[in-house]
């Protein structure tokens, strides 16, 4: 039977859409800010044209900034500072178009504050909210009766219950899907999807900077046997229990990944070899010392790799990988450097 620790090349599968999340969380303040800029197009060209001026340089800001803003969040996929920007554009310009234009420009206000609550956070879209109604109220009163005022308030505070009431619910379960789709739900530990961005970071984070970084895996000796000794369960609270061990054990900086079975990975950035393998040792006899099964030795087996400046996340995996099994090779309970 072919070794598991023998394989070549078994990280290569995965080099996965890591970027995906941010692409996603990129689509609304894209849609936000094209659709906010094609729609005010039309009327600064009429402005232009009836010579309004202030009005047409009012939308002629609008429609710049925002898609100055979406070829900004197209380009580089960071969202949040854009999404923000968004919103602060959505305010002035709903709150400048309905002083400068006219009252009647207040349609424009229900797409914008709406768009609000889906690029910020429900808190700071509820503050810009308030903002915007408080400065528009005065404009309304002074222009429409009471009756029409108060209509086109009420209307607005509804519409924005609705949209907080919607945006809570996709925030919530957002970050919900963030953590099943990143985050293993036996030990709470880093997913290997997990795993597959961080180290694709750390390496663009060392072509860039320098900034050296390690990785320990390590793999639980004859796992398979404590299973048939014990049962799966207890094998699953072993499992829990190396999980703490290491988190206790590691910095903030420092993350942990279970990428198989009993396998994990720890993720030391900013560490060399030497300290990586230091601690990798800490780590094996901290396991071996917590007696995790009565009267039967529960131990580990460690790979340490420093990254190298021309290796690929795969080819640093696979050398870590190789250590390990050497550490395996040599009867276990052990840890080996990569070269
Ligand atoms: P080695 O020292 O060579 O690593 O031997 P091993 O028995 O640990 O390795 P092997 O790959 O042959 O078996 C791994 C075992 O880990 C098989 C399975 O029983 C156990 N295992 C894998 N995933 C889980 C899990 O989620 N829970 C439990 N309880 N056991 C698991
Ligand atoms: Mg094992
Ligand atoms: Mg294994």
């Amino acid at each position: 039977m072919k070794d598991p620790h023998t394989e070549s090349g078994r990280w290569r599968y995965m080099i996965e859409a890591e970027q995906e999340p941010r692409f996603v969380a990129s689509h609304l303040p894209l849609i936000f800010s094209a659709a906010g800029a094609i729609g005010v197009l039309p009327f600064m060209v009429l402005r232009y044209m009836q010579g309004e001026w202030t009005a047409a340089f009012i939308d002629t800001a609008i429609v710049t900034a925002l898609f100055s803003l979406g070829a900004y969040v197209y380009k580089t996929r960071r969202v949040e500072a854009a999404s923000i920007a968004i919103a602060c554009i959505c305010v002035l310009g709903i709150i400048s178009t309905v002083w400068l234009i006219g009252p009647y420009q207040i349609y424009w206000a229900y797409p914008a504050l709406m768009a609000i609550f889906y690029l910020v956070r429900p808190r700071l879209a509820i503050l810009l909210v308030i903002i915007t109604i408080a400065a528009l109220a005065p404009r309304l009163s002074g222009n429409f009766d009471a009756h029409t005022t108060t209509t086109i308030v009420i209307t607005m505070i509804v519409m924005c219950a609705f949209a907080f009431g919607f945006s809570l619910i996709s925030n919530r379960q957002r970050k919900l899907l963030v953590r099943m789709a990143t985050r293993d739900p036996l030990t709470g530990a880093g997913n290997r999807r997990h795993l597959d961005s961080k180290l694709k970071e750390v390496v663009n984070v060392h072509r860039r900077t320098g900034v050296t970084a390690s990785i320990v895996i390590l793999d639980l000796d004859h796992f398979k046997k404590v299973n048939d000794i014990h049962g799966h369960r207890v094998g699953d609270q072993i499992l829990v229990r190396v999980t703490e061990i290491v988190n206790l054990r590691i910095r903030v900086t420092d993350s942990l990944y279970r990428i198989g079975g009993e396998e994990f990975v720890v993720v030391l950035e900013g560490q060399d070899l030497e300290r990586a393998g230091h601690l990798a040792e800490q780590l094996r006899t901290l396991v071996q010392a917590n007696e995790l099964v009565p009267d039967q030795a529960v131990t580990i087996s460690l790979g340490v790799a420093e990254l190298r400046s021309t290796e690929t996340e795969n080819d640093w995996m696979h050398r870590a990988d190789e250590a390990l099994y050497r550490a395996k090779r040599a009867g276990r309970n052990a840890t080996m450097l990569a070269d």
